[in-house]
């Protein structure tokens, strides 16, 4: 039996072990995946402790990415310079490894899934905390014509821009938002609380792609607003989360799931329940 599990706090919404039981069918491993709420200064330990029963690796969720740095032997990929981590790879050399998986689940799910170019258009993201962070290169690596972020707390937003140098990047207070972007990404927590952020009704038009990380069996409350105000093109970040978890399973095992499986057809809310 190989052991991982998800640390977060709220953790009850999570379906990582749900996804990445079925992606351990697939190849007839035997997993034991739990959830894990922790308390806010009790990462460390709470990693600590699965380390001690031998287990293979976790993933880090809301609010600890940032935090989960300090627990790392060593960065790799997308989470080198921003250090916000969702992924440990415990190595059998005794070393843990850090990742960031998210960028490659939400660039395969705009990309691949529902067929939303990033290239020359204009973007708005939303929200600064640690998902918003360790997407933004992967982003700009697409080549919008440009790239927003909007944070409730500002200071965040403009501590993130330097971190990534773009001429595309730009942290934007409301009364600098443009009207009706391309594609506007909710990284927001928001959510979880069960509201929308608060943004002014000029930056979504009809045409806008609304993409909210939070998922839900129901529309998402950004999503609900962005219907609400004419955008006909939406997506809630459930395929994200398939292929952020598929990236995981991969750095524990080297093996790819069928992501198909469980993001088409669409409507793919549910399609785990
Ligand atoms: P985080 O590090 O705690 O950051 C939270 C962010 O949300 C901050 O920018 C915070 O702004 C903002 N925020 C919180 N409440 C808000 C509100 N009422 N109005 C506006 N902004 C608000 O969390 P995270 O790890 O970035 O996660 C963000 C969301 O993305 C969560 O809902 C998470 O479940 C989701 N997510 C989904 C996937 C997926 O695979 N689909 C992957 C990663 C994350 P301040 O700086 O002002 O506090």
């Amino acid at each position: 039996m190989i052991n991982l599990a998800v640390f977060g706090n709220p953790i009850a919404h999570s379906r990582s072990p749900e996804i990445h039981g079925l992606f351990a069918q697939q190849f007839g491993i035997a997993l034991n995946y739990q959830k894990v709420l922790v308390p806010a200064d009790g990462l460390a330990q709470a990693v600590a402790e699965l380390i001690r029963q031998g287990a293979r690796g976790c993933n880090i969720t809301v609010p600890f990415k940032s935090q989960a740095l300090a627990l790392c032997d060593e960065v790799k990929g997308d989470a080198i310079g921003l250090g916000v981590i969702n992924t440990l790879d415990f190595a059998p050399n005794g070393k843990v490894y850090g990742y960031n998986t998210d960028a490659q689940g939400l660039i395969t799910d705009l990309k691949d899934h529902l067929e939303q170019s990033i290239h020359g258009r204009r973007v708005l993201l939303i929200g600064a905390g640690g998902a918003a962070q360790g997407v933004v290169p992967a982003l700009l690596r697409e080549a919008p014509e440009t790239l927003h972020v909007w944070n409730r707390t500002p200071q965040r937003a403009e501590q993130l821009v330097p971190l990534v140098p773009s001429s595309q990047l730009g942290a934007k207070p409301c009364e600098q938002l443009d009207e009706q972007y391309d594609l506007i990404i909710n990284a927001s927590a928001a959510g979880l609380k069960g509201s929308a952020p608060d943004l002014p009704s000029r930056i979504i038009g009809p045409g806008s792609f609304c993409y909210d990380l939070s998922y839900s069996d129901s529309e998402t409350p950004f999503l609900q607003w962005a219907s609400g105000l004419g955008a006909k093109h939406r997506a809630d970040g459930f395929g994200m989360l398939i292929e952020q978890a598929a990236a995981a399973f991969y750095i524990w095992f080297e093996l790819s799931p069928d992501c198909l499986l469980y993001t088409s057809p669409s409507p793919r809310d549910g399609l785990l329940s």
